[in-house]
């Protein structure tokens, strides 16, 4: 096997630069544990921005992957499948929906979202033909698509490719009266993260879904909640929203609904809502695909049977309370729900990126989040005495400020 030095160099030569990861190339994983290519073991505290919340490799997982492998893959829309039907079954009734709608990644179920939400102003809301807005919040992520990113409030995501899509508003995330003064007869939805993951962990004010949700109803706008990095678990509750006893009208999932293993994303709804679409109006070629859908169906059932949301919940408040000891000067907050955490460092600390790097030494990856913000999110089938041994490993590199 070539080493990782020229794994990296091949990996930068073809591949264009889009990222920049840090210096280690895996190779194996197992659960909570990855290893790179010389065989050296870290603890992953990003789970692939929580898209492996039941761990790498999980062997029901992978049972159900090869067993599907061996059947049918790939159907495409045009004929059923048996995978997609129960999959859809499933996970209406885990998220307490009527209908959804199968993508791929999150960038395409929260675009659906988007189309769903338009087609629902025009038909149901009586909005003039072109004119819908939706109302989305600074400091947002739902993806990468042109379309996204041109309501990002991001300048890198978004210089150099326009032009944009029109049609949508930004207003101060966690500011209810932004929100109330920003509404329109044209508003046909909210789109919103219950924490905001990319933008550092940031979790909004208390009570705040709840008036959201209120002037929605009021207003008859939708409220459309991006769960595809909260979702599952994450926060310790199966869904983020959950904490503050709302419903949304559109759920968007992704991410961890595949395990890991397979891309699958969904927009559920109520019936009426995504009732709005008619053969032809949308679709995805591997869209609802039975490997994927196999997948999910079982990483739905060992997100509940191996309870994790209960898990994340109990670990990330021993883990929050144990970061919050660390006395460090450079630390301005620790922040998060569940196994969900931010640990934001003032300016002058010099970046998170170098104690990432100075974890990754001590065995623990984990990445920064825009310059000054360390997340842990390790996956949720975490135990106790692991996340002890994580902690004395963060508390090494945070207890002290890094010398430049
Ligand atoms: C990751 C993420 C997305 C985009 O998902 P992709 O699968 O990368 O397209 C959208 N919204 C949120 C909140 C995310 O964390």
């Amino acid at each position: 096997m070539l080493n990782g030095a020229t794994l990296i160099e091949l990996t930068e030569h073809y591949g264009a630069h889009n990222y920049h990861p840090l210096p280690v190339v895996i190779s194996r994983a197992k659960g909570i544990w990855v290893w790179d290519t010389d065989g050296k073991r870290y603890l992953d505290m990003l789970s692939a921005y929580s898209a492996v919340n039941q761990g790498h490799c999980h062997p029901r997982l992978v049972k159900a992957l090869r067993q599907q492998a061996g059947m049918v893959t790939l159907t495409s829309r045009a004929f059923h499948n048996d995978q997609l039907g129960p999959f859809l079954q499933e996970l209406c009734e885990l998220a307490g929906m009527q209908m959804a709608l199968p993508m791929n990644t999150g960038a395409e179920a929260v675009e659906t979202a988007i189309k769903t939400a338009r087609k629902w102003g025009y038909t149901h809301k009586n909005v003039p033909a072109e004119q819908a807005e939706i109302i989305v919040c600074e400091g947002n992520f739902h993806g990468r698509t042109t379309t996204i990113v041109g309501f990002s409030s991001e300048a890198q995501y978004r210089d150099g490719f326009g032009p944009f899509t029109p049609g949508f508003k930004t207003i101060h995330y966690g500011d209810i009266k932004d929100f109330e003064r920003t509404i329109t007869d044209n508003t046909v939805a909210f789109l919103v993260e219950p924490i905001q993951g990319e933008a550092g962990v940031r979790v909004p004010p208390k009570g705040y879904l709840k008036q959201v949700r209120k002037l929605c109803r009021q207003h008859n706008i939708l409220l459309m909640v991006d769960e595809i990095q909260t979702g599952f678990g994450r926060t310790g509750k199966m869904f983020c929203y959950q904490h503050e006893g709302i419903k949304p009208d559109v759920l968007i999932v992704g991410k961890a609904l595949g395990g890991g293993l397979m891309p699958i994303s969904a927009v559920l709804a109520s019936r009426k809502i995504l009732g709005v679409f008619r053969p032809g109006d949308h679709g995805s070629t591997f869209g609802g695909n039975p490997l994927a859908c196999a997948v999910a169906r079982e990483a739905l059932r060992v997100t509940v049977e191996e309870e994790l949301p209960w898990r994340s919940d109990r670990l990330g408040n021993l883990l929050i309370k144990d970061l919050r000891t660390i006395k460090n000067p450079l630390i301005k907050e620790v922040r998060g729900k569940g196994l969900f955490i931010g640990v934001e460092l003032f300016p002058e600390a010099g970046g998170a990126r170098r104690y990432c790097e100075a974890l990754m030494t001590e065995g623990l990856l984990c990445k920064e989040t825009h310059d000054d913000v360390i997340r842990f999110a390790p996956p949720l089938i975490i135990e106790q005495n692991e996340l002890d041994w994580a902690m004395e490993r963060i508390e090494q590199v945070l207890r002290h400020p890094l010398r430049r």
